[in-house]
């Protein structure tokens, strides 16, 4: 099982958090020696996992199990329908549905993987028991604003998607011989997904080039497209329709739109996990409308998705004002408010911040 470390140039420690800086040798050689022999590895991801949480994932995961060590994949919920096809979803621990810690990983593992994202808030109830573990700690992630909770991280908050990095690290470690076509259908999707099919984050060459590797490698382009993009339900596309038609609220002295959603219309509309995903996205497309948010009711308080086109800082907006964070043009959080409450507090906050932004 012998590794071969090329070139991992994007391992720090905690004290340096841009990326791809030349690391020392000590840190090349600790990650080297902690994978050399078999392992008890856990890998950990989001609430609410997308395609760059679940593909990162499980792709790391297959790989590091192919190496003989054992791996145990653990997410604080379920993905949605349309992503519980990446092979290896069926073995993934779901911490919401388990009675005890981590059942699966006999005794505490040696190293613990955080995959896209960068604080541990964001695993929600499963916060407390990752926090409890005292082992080798790795981040590989693209968000901005991390905090020191590990002890080396592959952070590039230039990448569309940890999947590249996860990537790109397996080919500094000489790994890429054990992504096999499944494990690369899952990099793919990550990276699909969190760029918009390569439309947005990725207007660099070097993405191109890792996806040339993952098609050479097997990746099912086909397949991604037609599982994630093709089989929604018709009750789907009618919410669709009805948040455009009704729904839609057009602020565009601020270039802002919102579209909201309370739990009544979502099961109306017989909602289920995964089906607003993608919406606030249409308002997007509007001419001169540059921020948009989608809120929706769940069980007690407002979830915001928030996009945004070209500088403004959605992230630091939602970081504000709304407990959330992510990246400049794609971030998310959450409010305990009403509804009523929580979007007469997002028109004031967004007034005044469009008018900053906007020097109006
Ligand atoms: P989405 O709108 O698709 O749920 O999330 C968009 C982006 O924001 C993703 O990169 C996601 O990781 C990040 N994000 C979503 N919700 C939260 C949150 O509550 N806190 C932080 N810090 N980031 C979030
Ligand atoms: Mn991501």
């Amino acid at each position: 099982m012998g590794i071969v470390i090329l070139s991992l140039k994007m391992i720090e420690t905690k004290e340096t958090v841009k990326c791809f800086r030349d690391f020392s040798e000590s840190t090349r050689e600790i990650i080297h020696n902690n994978l050399i022999t078999p392992a008890r590895i856990l890998i950990v991801s989001h609430k609410n996992p997308d395609g760059d949480a679940l593909g990162s994932a499980l792709g790391l995961g297959g790989v590091l199990e192919s190496m003989g060590h054992q791996v145990k994949v653990y997410l604080p919920d379920e993905a949605p329908d349309f992503l519980k096809w990446l092979s290896g979803y069926d073995n993934v621990g779901i911490y919401e549905k388990s009675a005890s810690k981590f059942p699966g990983l006999e005794d505490s593992p040696d190293i613990v993987f955080f995959l896209d994202f960068n604080s541990l808030e964001r695993l929600g109830k499963m916060e407390k028991a990752v926090a409890e573990l005292s082992c080798l700690k790795i981040i590989i992630d693209h968000h901005p604003g991390n905090l020191p909770f590990y002890d080396y991280g592959i952070v590039n908050t230039a990448k569309g998607s940890t999947c590249e990095l996860v990537f790109l690290f397996l080919e500094g470690l000489g790994l890429l011989n054990q992504l096999n076509e499944n494990l690369s259908t899952c990099l793919y999707a990550g990276i699909t997904t969190d760029t918009l099919g390569l439309q947005v984050s990725s207007s660099y060459s070097e993405v191109y080039r890792v996806v040339g590797l993952l098609v050479e490698n097997g990746a099912e382009i086909d397949k991604v497209y037609s599982s994630i993009y093709m089989q929604f339900s018709h009750h789907r596309m009618q919410l669709l329709g009805y948040c455009l038609a009704e729904k839609m609220i057009l602020m565009p002295e601020y270039q802002v739109a919102y579209i909201w959603l309370t739990k009544e219309e979502l099961s109306r509309f017989n909602h289920i996990k995964g089906d607003t995903e993608g919406f606030v996205n249409y308002p997007l497309s509007i001419k001169n409308i540059n921020f948009t948010v989608l809120f929706t009711e769940l069980e007690g308080e407002i979830k915001l998705s928030l996009r945004s086109k070209g500088d403004i800082p959605v992230n630091e907006f939602a970081s504000l004002y709304f407990n959330g964070g992510g990246h400049r043009n794609a971030s998310g959080g959450r409010c305990s408010l009403s509804m009523e409450e929580t979007l007469s507090k997002f028109e004031s906050q967004v007034k005044e911040f469009m008018t900053n932004f906007l020097k109006l």
